[in-house]
This record gives C-alpha cells, structure tokens and sequence, in this order.
C-alpha cells in the first residue's frame, strides 16, 4: 500500500478562484496528499453536454462558448502567472469551439465523450498552476494516458488491471516528488479515444484512481459536510453521520443520495481503502468517514429518495406456470443494454425500473428496439414520475415490527413495487414524485428525530 492520500475535489470546490484556493488549503494541511483529482469547474460540463447536443443556432452556440471562456477567464485573472497557462486553456476551448461545431451538424457518442471531458482537461491546468503559485510542487498529469476503458461513451467501464499497471508505470513515480493534479470523469479507450465514466464520474475515477496506486485513504470533497440522515434541504432536520460502513454507503449512494457516485465505493472496497467525504466550504466541520469496520450498526441509518423513476410492466398470461419466461424478458433488456434496478414480480407480472447511468439526464428509456421486441412477447406499460424512497439500515431482513411503523407512518401514500429481504441493508418503494419530499419528511420524523 502506498502511504499517500487521493483528495477529490467535485465542480464546486473547483468553481472560482476562492474556491479553488480552499482546495489548496487543504492539500496543505495534509502532507499526505500526493494525488489530486478534479472535476470540471461548476456549470463546465453541463454547457458542454448543451452543445454536444448540437446547438445549429449559430448565435447560441457563440453564446455557450463564451461563458465557458468567461467562467475560465475570471480564474486566470486571479493567477499570478497566467501565460502559459491561459495559452493551455485556450488551445482546450479552440478544441471545444470546433467540436461543438461539428456536434451542430452531427453529433455523436464519441464526440460527446470528447467534447464533454474538456471541463476536467482545463480545470486541471488552472488548479495545477494555482498550487504552484502557492509554492506546492504540483504537476497535471492527463489521466487519459492511465484510465483505460471499454469504448461504451457516455458510461464507459475501467479496464481495472490495466489501469493498474499503468497507474504504477506512468503516475506513481511521478507522485514521489510531486503533487499530481489529474482529472475526474474521463478516460480513454484503448485506441487512444477519449471516454467519460457517465455524469457525475469523478468520484468514480478518483477511487479507481486511488485503488490503481493502492492509496491508503480517498478523500472527496463536495459542498456538503458529510453523508447526512436523509437530504437537509427535504428534512431539516437531517443530521450528519460520523461514520458508516461501505455496504449501507454503497446502498444510499445507489438509492440517490446525490453524494456519491453509485459506483465510488466498488474499487474502495476491493482495496479496502477508507473514505472521507466532506465539504471544502467548511472543512472544519468534519465529514462522514466510509470503512470497512464501524463501532455502531443502527436498524435505520438513512433515508434516500431518487427520482426520475422509469416503471416498466410486463405482462403476459403465457408466464403462468411456465418457465423460462423472465429469462427471455432479461436476455432482451441484455441485448439492448438496459439496465435494471428494481423488480418485483407477480404470477403474470413483473414490473421493473431502469437504472439512470449515462450523461443524458432525465428518467432512463426503455430503448425502443427493446420495446418492440418486448411487445412480441408480452404487454409493455411504461410509467414515469415516480421516486424511490429507499430507508437503509443495518440487519433489516431479521428484525421485526417495523414495517408497521413504515406503512403506518405512510399509510394515506399508494406505494408501488415494495421491494424488501433480497438485502439486509434496505427496504425501498416507489411513491409518486408529487409526494415523494413528504414520504422522506414523514419517515424521517417518525424513524430518525424520535
Ligand atoms: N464534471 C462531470 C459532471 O459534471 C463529472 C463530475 O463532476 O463528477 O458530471
Ligand atoms: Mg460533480
């Protein structure tokens, strides 16, 4: 294991130049840190997702191009030394100003993916140079020539060995002297194209940063405090967790606690490495710590709600005791790539929702190459608006009485798929979105501010 710390600063903490010295504040508190991945300024990566859509209007596009040089600009203002580093910066938006063009014409996976990753290639540049304004031996390093990937743009995998070894070619001798700032959310395929790991990636990257140079603690660094009860902004009286172990953090961060990149916690805990989340703002409050091992175990630690939902129903009377129909449905949803999050089942039923992985926002589609090859088989009903209410805890499946206290708190609501057992660690339902905020406000006053 290697003795030094992986800090992750999100789109936020890199948003202006204060923000940005904050960071550094940071870094320097922790002799530890060798390794500093970093996200696209704040605002960055949707614009580019906006004119990787392919914005025709030339005007608009002209508009687009220059906030991103705006929001850029009014950081290298405030560097001491900004030459070279503004000439690095404006060959990326040279780079972004033709691709958008093109994307205006035709867009594409792979062009998206190109265009997209150019928020983390210029952030990198300005973070690098202010810690070396501020006398830290920084370097950026572009993590492209280390992060390999499948080609699937828009959510591509890591090729984890290979990254690995990479990592300990190119990046580990370069963190002996230095402090390497890299970036979050973008990798490249093994011809060399440039790949993101889906909206919101670099928490993932970090930590598959952090496991390829088996780091010894990943720090990331948001706008909140920590990993709370449930979301502050929904219940105020949400309250911070010192410390919670990887499988119920794995559980919120999937269920849509916004905090972390459902993926994040996969490398962490193949390597075992702890994490820290906390906020850059206000690092002197603490954060939440992610291990292995926690003192404390509680029925109920959090509440998540993720919205956006996608339901999809099948139905069809040939399931009636036959077999091997739910194998066609899923060799189907395989084909097409769809993936699935929850499922319930009944005699002739099975209702399932989509997973929201890729850079698109919105709710998932159920593809429609996918459909129609699901309607050969069965009805196809699709229902949006829905929200995942998820209450995570811990040996859930083998306690008792409080379903109750859940369904009863919830009892004038109409739940939709109840799913609960597969996981000691949840019990999760769809509300409709209108309301969803008064589920998690009712739950959580009920299970959490007694
Ligand atoms: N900049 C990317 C995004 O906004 C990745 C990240 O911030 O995690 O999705
Ligand atoms: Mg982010």
């Amino acid at each position: 294991m290697s003795s030094f710390n992986v800090a992750k600063f999100g789109g936020t903490s890199v948003a202006n130049f204060e923000a940005m010295s904050r960071c550094a504040v940071i870094i320097e508190n922790n002799p530890n840190t060798k390794l500093v991945v970093s996200s696209a300024c704040s605002g960055v990566t949707n614009l580019l997702v906006e004119l990787a859509n392919g914005v025709s209007d030339e005007q608009m596009r002209t508009e687009l191009l220059q906030k991103l040089a705006n929001i850029h600009d009014a950081i290298l203002a405030e560097l001491k030394d900004a030459t070279e580093t503004a000439n690095e910066v404006y060959k990326i938006l040279d780079t972004v100003t033709s691709l958008a063009e093109a994307a205006s014409i035709q867009s594409s996976h792979k062009l998206t993916d190109h265009l997209v990753a150019c928020g983390e290639l210029i952030s990198t540049h300005i973070l690098a140079q202010l810690l070396r304004e501020r006398g830290i031996n920084a370097v950026r390093f572009d993590i492209r020539q280390v992060l390999r990937t499948d080609d699937n743009f828009g959510k591509a995998e890591p090729d984890v060995p290979q990254t690995a070894q990479l990592a300990e070619a190119l990046l580990l001798p370069l963190c002996r002297d230095h402090v390497v700032v890299t970036q979050g959310f973008i990798g490249s395929d093994e011809h060399g194209n440039t790949t993101t790991l889906g909206r919101g990636g670099s928490d993932y990257s970090a930590a598959l940063i952090a496991e390829a140079v088996k780091a010894e603690g990943l720090e990331i660094w948001t706008d909140v405090p920590g990993i709370y009860t449930t979301d502050p902004r929904i219940a105020e009286k949400a309250a911070p967790i010192a410390e919670i172990s990887f499988s119920e953090a794995s559980e919120m961060a999937n269920f849509g606690a916004k905090i972390l990149h459902p993926s994040t916690l996969v490398p962490a805990l193949r390597h075992d490495i702890p994490v820290f989340v906390g906020s850059s703002k206000e690092p002197e409050k603490g954060g939440t710590w992610i291990r292995h091992q926690v003192q404390s175990s509680p029925l109920f630690r959090a509440l998540a709600l993720r919205c956006n939902q996608t339901m999809v129903t099948l139905r069809s009377d040939k399931m009636f005791h036959a077999y091997g129909f739910l194998a066609k449905v899923f060799e189907i949803l395989a084909k097409h790539k769809v993936s699935v999050d929850l499922i319930t089942t009944s005699e002739i039923s099975v209702s399932l929702t989509l997973d929201q992985t890729d850079t698109s926002g919105g709710a998932p589609q159920l593809p429609i190459a996918a459909r129609e090859e699901l309607e050969q088989l069965c009805t196809v009903e699709i229902e949006q608006n829905l929200c995942l209410v998820a209450l995570i805890g811990n040996n859930m499946s083998e306690s008792r009485g409080y379903a109750k206290q859940v369904f009863g708190t919830l009892e004038d609501m109409n739940l939709r798929m109840i799913c609960f057992g597969a996981s000691p660690h949840n019990l999760c339902f769809l509300v409709h979105e209108s309301v969803s905020r008064q589920a998690i406000q009712k739950l959580h006053k009920e299970l959490f501010e007694a």
